[in-house]
This record gives structure tokens, C-alpha cells and sequence, in this order.
């Protein structure tokens, strides 16, 4: 069960056979953008744990991407892949996340779920329905910021071959 998801996600109780239901982002976004802020009070002492390389949605990847081109980052985006022990591409030197205000929805749970806790302890486990939500996101396809890019530039490259 995931209160405000089934909706738009979920198939017939009674055995439709019709294919179910693509999962609707629109109204994940809206829990996520629900999401308590107060518990955290941003000492980003979190940041040893931005590591490796973010898995992202098509939602994600494009908030991201526009927000690096507003801001003048896309040479931090083009930065090779990172192995799993390597800082994050968007953590900066002085361990501000650099994409924070578009974050993908892993980094927003940070401090809210059991297994993401805060290293301080300044959070506490609180969201109810966090095992959900992360079920609900698993549902979103998802690949690296290289990946979507990659996926992209085909995908331009063969609108310009019409
Ligand atoms: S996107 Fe930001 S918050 Fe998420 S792992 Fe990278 S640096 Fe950390």
C-alpha cells in the first residue's frame, strides 16, 4: 500500500489483465516535495556518504541538467564516471552539494529512513511510509547523469539524421 500512489500506479484489485499502469511522477513528486526539512540543520557533516555514482529518473536527470546550465556547471556534470568510493560528481570541495535545491529523491531521504541515518544523530527516523516511498521510486527507471546524457545525444543525433 502507498497512500497518495496507488492511484495512479495500481491495477484493477479484481484481475485486470491490462498492463498496468506507468508509475505516475507527478504525484511521487508531490510526497517528496512534502518531506520534513527541519530536522536536518545542515552542518553537511552527511557528505562523506555523497559517494559514487547517483542513479537518477529522466525527471531527475532533466531538473538537474537545467539547473546546470542556468548555473554554469555542465563541465562538473562531464566529469568521468566515479567508482563507489569516489565523491559524488556534484559534491563540492567544500562539501555543499552543488545541485542541493534539484537533488534526486535518495539524497532528499537522507536522515528521514532508518538506513540513510544522519551521522550526527540530529535526525531520527520519522517517515512512516519510507519503505514506500522507496518502493514507489524503484518503480521510475533510472540510470547515471552520463547514462541519460549518452541516451540524449542518440537520440539528438538521430532527429538531426531526418
Ligand atoms: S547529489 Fe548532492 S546530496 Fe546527492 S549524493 Fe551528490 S552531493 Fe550528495
Amino acid at each position: 500500500m502507498r497512500p497518495e500512489l496507488t492511484a495512479a500506479s495500481g491495477g484493477s484489485p479484481c484481475g485486470d489483465r491490462s498492463a498496468p499502469a506507468a508509475p505516475d511522477w507527478e504525484a511521487f513528486w508531490s510526497r517528496i516535495e512534502r518531506l520534513p526539512t527541519e530536522v536536518c540543520d545542515g552542518c553537511t557533516d552527511c557528505y562523506l556518504r555523497c559517494a559514487g555514482e547517483l542513479q537518477l529518473t529522466h525527471h531527475e536527470f532533466a531538473s538537474v541538467r537545467r539547473f546546470l546550465r542556468e548555473h554554469g556547471l555542465m563541465p562538473l556534470a562531464r566529469t568521468p564516471s566515479r567508482g563507489p568510493l569516489d565523491p559524488c560528481r556534484f559534491l563540492r570541495s567544500d562539501h555543499f552539494c552543488a545541485i542541493y535545491p534539484v537533488r534526486p529523491v535518495i539524497c532528499r531521504l537522507f536522515g528521514l529512513v532508518e538506513w540513510l541515518p544522519c551521522p550526527k544523530g540530529h535526525s531520527v527516523p520519522c517517515l512512516q511510509d519510507g519503505p514506500a516511498l522507496i518502493q514507489a521510486y524503484a518503480e521510475f527507471p533510472r540510470a547515471t547523469y552520463a547514462e541519460w546524457e549518452q541516451r540524449l545525444a542518440t537520440e539528438e543525433g538521430a532527429h538531426a539524421n531526418y
